[in-house]
Order: structure tokens, then sequence, then C-alpha cells
């Protein structure tokens, strides 16, 4: 089986706290405010609206269009993810307001951008700019909430799903719900739904979209990573359909990319029974419209459905509503509500945990394993690296038997610790359930590499 990504960047997971040091802050004595955006987009060619066919010839050269973006990036100061795959493209790049708007006017009159309405030249009308707006997405942040230098990839799949040569079927079997949609099919009374948070469980622990009916969150997979995604819905394919029957699936994730393969491989083995929706645009999308909404006085904060904070992979941790509303997560150490993103201190463990203000100095470990670990460490009685694997701790070990309930798989015992390349070479399904599709390796445990692409 070939190998469907890289995983051999080293490093860690990206950090969740940055301080801004480039032109585009308006420092004052009490915090920085940037004046430059991130923008957060992506195409999957065969998607709606699909590429022109007098275009399509041009997406076999990934390295021609990876080649486009690092020039870009280079001229125009800018820093970000980009991944370029032969289905499509991923991308979030942040940069001074000046530069990132010459870039949007640079992606407009490039072939990769074509058939989006996003208008070619300067000379943009009303209609194309707000297509650019929901396109693109931008958001307040600068170049800084990323590392130095733009990081562009080949890659195998836009956003690491880790199926092998999947594609939908057919893309019209799911409907995608521009904000104002999804937010009144929420509230539709006649035909019950369900909501479907197709994200990782620690970006669904710090904010979630509610139903204004039952005012309860729907469901949210305890997955660890987008790649354990499939993995999940055949596990619990049972399960799903027995809640999912007769009702109407709303899915969402942070900015649509992972709904737009996700959730179409979700509703292939639903059956077509059942009417599935996605959130065009993500909770990104839903937030920027709420916002509006609360501007033109139409809304107010506490009528947004998204409850908490959107988790975006960046330095900037999580973005909520211009408006801060009551956090609905809380602090790991002294149980105070908090929407403040951390990571577990002990070495190897990385685990995204949610600290408050106050609590940060007190160096959080996740767990009673990972004070224990790090005892051991000190002692010399233990140690962790990049090759040795280290046990679970309790929070992994919880995580997991949800992920794995009711299957006969063997459950992987440690963490930080990835499948050699050998095992992948030779198919090896590691740990993952028996099924129709080829699922790339079961990597047991780390979000150093894989769970940052999930943009
Ligand atoms: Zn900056
Ligand atoms: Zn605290
Ligand atoms: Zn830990
Ligand atoms: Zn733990």
């Amino acid at each position: 089986m070939k190998r469907l990504e890289s995983d051999s960047a080293s490093g860690f997971s990206d950090p969740v706290t940055y301080t801004c040091t480039c032109a585009s802050s308006h420092t004052s004595s009490t915090s920085t405010h940037p004046s430059g955006s991130v923008l957060l987009y992506y195409r999957y060619w065969a998607a709606p609206p699909a590429l022109p066919a007098s275009a399509a010839h041009l997406t076999s050269d990934t390295n021609a269009l990876a080649a486009w973006y690092s020039q870009q990036t280079a001229t125009l100061h800018l820093s970000g993810k980009i991944r370029c795959a032969p289905e499509g493209f991923n991308v979030t790049v942040g940069g001074s307001t000046a530069e990132i708007s010459t870039f949007i006017s640079a992606c407009a009159a490039h072939w990769s951008f074509s058939g989006l309405g996003l208008g070619s030249s300067d000379t943009v009308n009303q209609e194309e700019l707000e297509a650019r707006q929901r396109f693109f997405k931008p958001s307040p942040g600068c170049a800084c909430v990323f590392g130095p230098k733009a990081s562009v990839r080949v890659v195998a799949e836009a956003t690491p799903m880790g199926v092998e040569g999947y594609a939908p079927a057919d893309w019209e079997k799911v409907v995608a719900l521009t904000p104002a949609a999804f937010h009144a099919k929420c509230h539709d009374e006649r035909r019950q739904s369900v909501l479907v948070d197709v994200r990782n469980h620690y970006e669904s622990r710090i904010g979630y979209f509610v139903s204004p009916l039952t005012g309860e969150p729907g469901l949210r997979p305890p997955i660890r990573r987008f790649s354990q995604w499939p993995q999940y819905v055949k596990g619990h394919l049972d399960e799903l359909k027995g809640d999912m029957a007769g009702k109407q699936i709303l899915t969402y994730c942070t900015g649509g990319i992972r709904c737009e393969k996700g959730v179409r491989w979700m509703q292939e083995r639903l059956g077509d029974g059942e009417t599935v929706f996605t959130l065009k645009g993500g909770i990104s999308a839903y937030l920027d419209w709420m916002n509006a909404e609360i501007q033109e006085g139409r809304k107010t904060a506490a009528e947004s459905l998204f409850k908490g904070k959107n988790y975006v992979f960046d330095a900037r941790g999580a973005i909520g509503l211009n408006e801060q509303g009551t956090p609905v997560s809380r602090c790991l150490a002294c149980n105070k509500l908090s929407g403040r993103l951390d990571k577990c201190r002990s070495e190897g463990c990385h685990l995204v945990v949610v600290v408050c203000e106050d609590c940060q100095s007190l160096d959080p470990r996740c767990c009673q394993d990972c004070r224990d670990m790090d005892t051991l460490i000190a002692r010399g009685e233990e140690r962790v690296g990049k090759f040795v694997p280290r046990p679970m701790c309790a929070c992994e070990k919880e995580r997991e038997d949800q992920m794995w309930a009711g299957n006969r798989v063997k459950k992987p015992k440690t963490q930080g610790w990835r499948k050699g390349k050998k095992d992948e070479k030779k198919g090896g399904q590691g740990d993952v359930a028996p099924g129709d599709v080829k699922i790339k390796g079961y990597l047991p445990m780390s979000d150093r590499t894989s769970d940052a692409e999930n943009l």
C-alpha cells in the first residue's frame, strides 16, 4: 500500500499562543491588535462549482501549483500552511492587510481559482467581493501565527482522511448549507435533526453547536485526528444508523474541508435514506455570518448556536464571536470555566488541554499518569523520545476506549509512537477494524504532525 501522506516532518504540534512581532500589530500599553488577516480556504477540483474543463489538464502538475504558492508567499511575506494534492488544495496563510489583499487578487487571476466567481481583475463587483469573502474566510491575525516561513507541500490528500483512493461517487448526495440556512435548519421543528461534529475531540471540547430545540450539543466523536474518522464511522455504523434514522443530519467542521470527503464517506455507508447536510465554510463562516448579524442588530450573541470557541490550527489557538460568551469548557487544574488552550507539559504527551490564565504557571499535566511519568523521568527511571514508546496516560486510555467501544480489535497501548515505515509499506493495517476499504496504517498516538493538517 502506498503511503498517503508524509509523516516524516519532525518537531512538535502547533503552539497555541503567540506574540505578534511583525509590522501588522498596533501595540498599545495594554494589548496587541493585529491589523492583518489569516485566510482559510480549500478546493476539491471535482466538487461543485467544479474547475472548468479548460483548466483540468493543469491539475496534474501539483509541483507547479506548489511552486506558485512558494513564490507568492515569499514575495508577499506571507506565512502559513499550503497543501497541494492531485484532488485539490488546502490553504491557510497570514500576512498584513495590504499583502493579503494583493495575494487575493493574484489568486483570482490564477487558473486554480477559475469557475469560483471570484472575478479575475482588480475591478471586482460587489458580488465578486462577497464571493471572495466567503471563499477565503479572512479572520484577524498575521504571519506571526505561523512559523517564520510558509510551509508548502505536495501531498496525496488535501486533508489526510487516510482512505486510499477515495473520492465521493456523487458530490451532490450531500447538500452544503450557507450559515444562514444551517442556522434555520437547526430551528426546523417539522423534522428532527442530529448535529454531527466531524472534528477531533479536543476541538469539540472547547466549542460546539447546540440544538436550539433541545439545548444539547450533537455527536462529538472521540477521535484524535481526522484519519480516525473513517474508523469511527465504520466501528459505530449500526449505532449511527439507529441514531440518525429518519432525521436530518447536520454536519460541520472548522472551515468545511473535512466534511467534504468525510461526510460523503459517511453518507455512502448510511445509505440514501438519510438527508445529509454540511455547513459551507464551517464554523469559521458561521461565526463571520453571526458577527455580521449581531453588528446589524438582527441577532444577539446569545442566539448563536455555536457555543464556546473554534479551535484553529495555528498559534491563535481558538477564535470565538467578537462578543465573547461564557466558555463551555473548564480548566483542568481549578475547574473554573475557561476556553484557554494549553498543552500537557509532560514530555512526549502533547495533549491539548484547557488551562485558565491563573493556572498556566502551575505547569499543568493532563492527569496523574503524566505527573508520575515525569517523576520517573526526573529520577532517570524512564526516558522518552521520538522513537521511544510511551505508555498511554489515563486521558488517552479513556478516549481510546470510547473510540473502539464494541470493536473487537487490539487497542494501542503506547503514546507518542507511530508505526514504522516498514509496516505501512507492507500494507500493515495496524489496529484498524477489518472492512471493505483500505485505511492507512493506524498511527496509534501523537498529535505532532498529522493533527495539525486538519485545517
Ligand atoms: Zn504579526
Ligand atoms: Zn485554572
Ligand atoms: Zn499528559
Ligand atoms: Zn493524561
